[in-house]
């Protein structure tokens, strides 16, 4: 299966990036465009996360049900967004049209690829071993990581998004990040046009 757009990682930044840019369907820029997610979803942090300091969310909000939630708001309201359950990414590898994301199940070849798996050191994707540095906004005894970027762009077409990316770890942040990132795409699809996805109320 062939992507213009791979984000690995179905957490709150990967989940709130594949949000945006499946709400840009039928804008004429996104014609033709593949846009996929890999939502392994077993070591993101919402797992255990209780929410009580998040606008829009009711305190109280468990991590776990956002997770469920997420995917199916993506499923229900997105569906041209392809969905890849229980896989998970060992190695992105460079090739001439983009990137070989291998899981334990498959290989897809994508143009652009977000990555969002989280800042905890336990990352062992190949081919981001170079980029791997301490993350600069958490504390020294956690062993937390981030990949090295500007404006969360790693090297062209390359993206990370969340925790990874060197945000300090707060669900809005992360969601931010994922959805800042699924922005820098669609204004890179609209030739360099900003571009942002609002919905609106229909006036009566
Ligand atoms: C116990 C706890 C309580 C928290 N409470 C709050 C709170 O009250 N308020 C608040 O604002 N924030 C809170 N947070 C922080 C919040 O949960 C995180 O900031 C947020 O989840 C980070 O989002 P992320 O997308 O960077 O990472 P994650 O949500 O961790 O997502 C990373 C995703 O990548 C996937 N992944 C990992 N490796 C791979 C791989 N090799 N291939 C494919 N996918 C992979 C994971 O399974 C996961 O789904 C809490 C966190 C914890 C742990």
């Amino acid at each position: 299966m062939n992507f213009d757009a791979l984000i690995i990682g179905g957490g709150a930044a990967g989940l709130s990036c594949a949000l945006v840019l499946g709400s840009a369907k039928g804008k004429a820029f996104t014609k033709d465009k593949r846009i996929g997610i890999i939502t392994h979803q077993k070591t993101s942090h919402l797992q255990n996360a209780l929410f009580n300091n998040v606008l829009g969310l009711q305190s109280g909000t468990l991590g776990s049900d956002i997770l469920i939630d997420g995917k199916q708001q993506l499923k229900a309201i997105y569906p041209h967004v392809t969905q890849i359950e229980t896989e998970k990414v060992g190695a992105v590898l460079k090739n001439p049209e983009g990137f070989i994301v291998k899981t334990n199940k498959a290989s897809y070849l994508s143009k652009i690829v977000v990555v969002a798996v989280g800042y905890t050191n336990l990352m062992t994707i190949k081919g981001f071993e170079i980029y791997i540095e301490p993350h600069p906004r958490a504390a020294i005894e956690k062993n937390r990581i981030w990949l090295k970027n500007t404006n969360h762009l790693i090297e062209e077409n390359l993206y990370v998004a969340g925790t990874l990316a060197g945000w300090r770890s707060q669900f809005a942040m992360a969601c931010g990040s994922g959805s800042h990132v699924a922005t820098d795409i669609l204004t890179l699809w609209n030739n360099g046009k900003q571009t942002k996805i609002h919905d609106k109320v229909e006036s009566i």
